[in-house]
């Protein structure tokens, strides 16, 4: 079995402040509005969701496939 980490810090890029979080299973969370500075924060282009863009990690749809497919590269 694949082990999941379902929290994980989101870190706006316009203020810099960092939020604990704890991430959906069952879908992926597209927006995400800094508490801090009010900004609404999306997806880089190729990313799913905003953790993994401004995540400390990945969420867990990207977790399981990294994990199953040992890839190497970004
Ligand atoms: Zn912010």
């Amino acid at each position: 079995m694949v082990s999941i980490t379902i929290d994980s810090t989101l870190t706006c890029p316009v203020c810099g402040f960092a939020e604990n979080e704890i991430m959906r299973t069952d879908a992926c969370q597209v927006r995400y509005q800094c508490e801090q500075c009010g900004e609404m924060l999306r997806p880089k282009p190729g990313d799913c969701c905003v953790y993994c863009s401004y995540g400390s990690v990945p969420c867990p749809p990207i977790q399981i496939q990294r994990a199953e497919a040992h890839v190497e590269f970004e």
